[in-house]
């Protein structure tokens, strides 16, 4: 089956969702330009939501995203900036927040998977990873927690994955920055839950995008083998899921891992 068409995203969660469900909110969604952070950016401008949406190069499918949510009534603006810098993490965060008003909701979506044998691993491959994948969810959760526990409100919401819970062989660095992000998600949790923040992860199964999009069709069957719904994912269903965690429709839970993967991992 074919993923969701991005253009189909809005009207699929308005169907589900009530269209003002994130109205008022300011929403930050980290790599926002592709894959599920697009999906989930388009989703949270479908319901109110003014979305601020992060790349790191990709100017053309950065502004795609935030025209489609404009075309859906939405309002949204984007913003380039590497979220492994910690210092420009913080600078942009301020200044966004200064013109768009207080960011309630926060998506540690960026994301990068360099992968290899771990023998042949090379320094820079594990760095690249880490400061992606977890420094860069450590930076924009850091440029928001005070703000966030000073208005006794925020939601963050950081996308890990399920080779976080399991190990992927091949996949070291990758296996260990998701690892890092769910255990980043119950510190930060039991730290921000009395200032009423809270802070989920999702931890996404095989996902149609462009991260997984380079594997040939045998390696595909294999994994479709292993996933107990017998399908792979589509961007939309994480997004159902990361709408659910950004609204008050999950007001009593807080450092907590949801997989959103097929039933491939039960923990
Ligand atoms: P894609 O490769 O499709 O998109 C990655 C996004 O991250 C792009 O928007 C990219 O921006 C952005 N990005 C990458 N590096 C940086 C950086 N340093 N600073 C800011 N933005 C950055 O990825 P997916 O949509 O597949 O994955 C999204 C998240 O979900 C990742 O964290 C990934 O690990 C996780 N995940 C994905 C799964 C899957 O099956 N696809 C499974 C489990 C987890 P630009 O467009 O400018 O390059």
């Amino acid at each position: 089956k074919k993923p969701t068409e991005l253009a189909d995203v809005a009207s699929i969660i308005k169907s589900i969702y009530s269209a003002t469900l994130l109205s008022g909110k300011v929403a930050l969604v980290t790599g926002g330009s592709r894959g599920i952070g697009k999906a989930i950016a388009l989703a949270y401008g479908a319901l109110g939501a003014k979305v601020i949406v992060n790349y790191a190069g990709n100017a053309q499918a950065a502004e795609a995203t935030v025209n489609e949510i404009v075309r859906n009534g939405g309002l949204a603006t984007c913003v380039k900036f590497d979220v492994s810098d910690f210092n420009l993490v913080q600078e942009t965060v301020k200044s966004l927040e200064k013109e768009h008003g207080n960011i309630e909701i926060l998506v540690n979506n960026a994301g990068v998977s360099r992968d290899n044998l771990f023998v042949k691993f090379k320094e820079d491959e594990w760095d690249n990873t880490l400061d992606t994948n977890l420094k860069g969810a450590f930076n924009c959760s850091r440029a928001l927690a005070m703000s966030m526990m000073r208005k006794r409100a925020g939601k963050i919401i950081n996308i890990s994955s399920v080779v976080g819970l399991t190990g992927n062989a091949g996949q070291s660095a990758y296996a260990a920055s998701k690892a890092g992000v769910i255990g980043l998600t119950k510190a930060l949790a039991l730290e921000l839950a009395g200032r009423n923040v809270q802070i989920n992860a999702i931890a996404p199964g095989y996902i149609s995008t462009d991260m997984t999009g380079a594997l040939n069709q045998d390696v595909l069957a294999k994994i479709i083998e292993k996933i107990p719904m017998e399908k792979v994912g589509d961007p939309i269903e994480v997004a159902k899921a990361a709408v659910f965690l950004a609204s008050s429709s999950s007001s009593y839970i807080t450092g907590q891992t949801l997989a959103v993967d097929g039933g491939m991992t039960m923990h």
